[in-house]
């Protein structure tokens, strides 16, 4: 779900109003009190593509969006972390797994819903892995057994798509693009060639 309203000062709890601070060319939540303005920005998904056996672990999400759908372990990037910091820790909250040699592979941007995504690929430190609090299942996938159909988010559809693509040739340079939303209605498609 989105939250792009601020009803209430997050300093002093009184209501807000929408209004064009001098010298900002956007409308911003500010405190009708206190004039604290309140900017929204887009958020940081950090998130990893492991490699292992020549398979992929893939995380079944235990909660919404997209409950019961497969991802890559990913999730918001905390305060006072690095973007890898931040997607070895969400491999280790959803996949109870330790990854090492991370290296940026996609970094894709959401615009309408105002994300970032940044996917790094990684290896298992130890070939151990399990359900985290917010998985129903992890498991490797090789190529042929992804579930594309049962996919929770198109940036881990082309994510995806890149990686077996570049496995071809060995070159995992990074990838950027743009998702749009129009993109969601390929979930239920399996992708050409796979
Ligand atoms: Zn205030």
């Amino acid at each position: 779900m989105m939250h792009n309203t601020i009803k209430y000062c997050t300093v002093c709890g009184s209501k807000t109003q929408q209004l064009i601070p001098d010298g900002d060319e956007r409308l911003r939540h500010v405190c009708t009190e206190c004039d604290n303005i309140h900017y929204l920005n887009p958020k940081i998904i950090t998130g990893c593509l492991i490699e292992h056996d020549n398979k992929i672990l893939l995380c079944r999400r235990a909660i919404e969006p997209q409950a019961g759908k497969w991802t890559l372990p990913a999730g918001f990037m905390e305060n006072n972390e690095t973007c890898s910091e931040g997607a070895a820790r969400e491999t280790q909250e959803e996949a109870n797994a330790s990854v090492s040699g991370l290296e940026l592979y996609s970094l894709y941007d959401i615009p309408h819903i105002s994300h970032v995504y940044m996917i790094y690929r990684a290896r298992l430190a130890s070939p151990e892995y399990s359900p985290g609090v917010e998985s129903l299942d992890v498991q490797l996938f090789d190529k042929d057994n992804i579930p594309w159909q049962e996919l929770a988010f198109s940036v881990i559809r082309q994510t995806l798509i890149s990686y077996f693509n570049d496995k071809k040739s060995g070159d995992f340079s990074l990838k950027t693009g743009i998702i749009t939303a129009e993109m969601k209605s390929l979930l239920t498609i399996k992708p050409p060639g796979f």
